[in-house]
C-alpha cells in the first residue's frame, strides 16, 4: 500500500452540530471503522466531552473553543482512539476499572499496538505517523466513576451505566430527560469488538440485556453515524443472536 499523503495542519478534526446541544467532532482522514466520535454536550454550569480522538493532532490547539468553559473530559472507556487528547483537558473522568489504564496507556493496554496501524489513515497527520512511535500521553482521573453516578452539567444530567465486555470500565451516559444515550463501544451501527485481550463475550451479553432495557430514542456511539430505537434494538439482537459482524476488517501485524 502506498504512504498516505499528509493532511494539512488545519484539516484534521471536522465539527459537526447537531440539535440538542450537541456536537459531533470527528478526525476525517482516519477511515472510518477506527474513526472515534467525539461528543460535546454544551450545560449550563460546564460542559461535557465523550472520548477525545488518538491524540496525533492536538484537538484544543484545533478546536479552541473546548478550553473557553469549564468541560469535564469523560472517557466511554480507555482504548488509544478515545483518549488520546485527555490530557489536554484539566478534569478527566472513567469508570474505576479503566483508571489504571488512563493513568498509564501502554500501547498494549489501550489496544494501540493491535490496532493503530497506518492503514488507518486516509492522510497522515502533520507530523507524519510511525505506529511503532505512537503514544497516548498519561491523563490520570481527576473523578473515578461507578455504575449509577450522576454527570452533572447545571442544566443536563448524565447517568453512567456500567456496560463491561467490549472493555471491563465500558460505559454508556443516559440522558433520561431526552432519551439520549452516549454508547461507547457497547454498541455502535458498525462490527462491535467483543474479542479485545480485556474483552469479556459474558459481561457483554448481559451489558445488552441491560441496554436492551433502557428506553432510548436517541443514540451517539463511538463510532459510526448515530441512530434511532429500531436500529438500536435491532442491533442488540443482532448481538445476542451471535449474528454481529464477524470482527473487524483484516489488521496487518505490527
Ligand atoms: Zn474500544
Ligand atoms: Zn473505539
Amino acid at each position: 500500500m502506498p504512504t498516505p499523503p499528509i493532511a494539512g495542519r488545519d484539516d484534521w478534526y471536522r465539527v459537526q452540530r447537531l440539535s440538542d446541544g450537541v456536537t459531533l467532532i470527528f478526525e476525517h482522514h482516519i477511515v472510518p471503522f477506527y474513526r472515534c466520535n467525539i461528543w460535546h454536550v454544551r450545560g449550563r454550569d460546564r460542559d461535557l466531552l465523550v472520548d477525545s480522538g488518538m491524540g496525533v493532532v492536538s484537538l484544543v490547539g484545533a478546536v479552541p473553543w473546548l478550553a473557553e468553559r469549564p468541560l469535564v473530559a469523560l472517557a466511554s472507556h480507555t482504548h488509544f482512539d478515545h483518549i488520546g487528547n485527555h490530557h489536554e483537558f484539566a478534569e478527566r473522568a472513567c469508570h474505576r476499572l479503566e483508571a489504571p489504564i488512563l493513568a498509564d496507556p501502554a500501547p498494549a493496554a489501550t489496544l494501540a499496538e493491535r490496532y493503530a496501524v497506518i492503514e488507518m489513515f486516509d492522510a497522515l497527520p502533520p507530523g507524519g505517523y510511525r505506529q511503532a512511535d505512537y503514544r497516548v500521553e498519561a491523563a490520570p482521573a481527576t473523578r473515578v466513576l461507578e455504575d449509577g453516578d450522576v454527570i452533572d452539567l447545571g442544566d443536563r444530567v448524565f447517568e453512567v451505566v456500567h456496560v463491561p465486555g467490549h472493555s471491563p470500565g465500558s460505559i454508556a451516559l443516559w440522558e433520561a430527560a431526552t432519551s439520549t444515550l452516549f454508547s461507547g463501544d457497547a454498541v455502535y451501527d458498525g462490527p462491535l469488538i467483543d474479542d479485545a485481550y480485556h474483552s469479556n463475550r459474558d459481561d457483554y451479553v448481559v451489558s445488552m440485556q441491560r441496554l436492551r432495557r433502557l428506553p432510548v430514542r436517541v443514540v451517539h456511539g463511538g463510532h459510526f453515524p448515530s441512530f434511532g430505537r429500531e436500529r438500536y434494538l435491532q442491533l442488540i439482537d443482532d448481538y445476542l443472536a451471535g449474528k454481529r459482524s464477524p470482527g473487524c476488517p483484516p489488521v496487518t501485524s505490527a
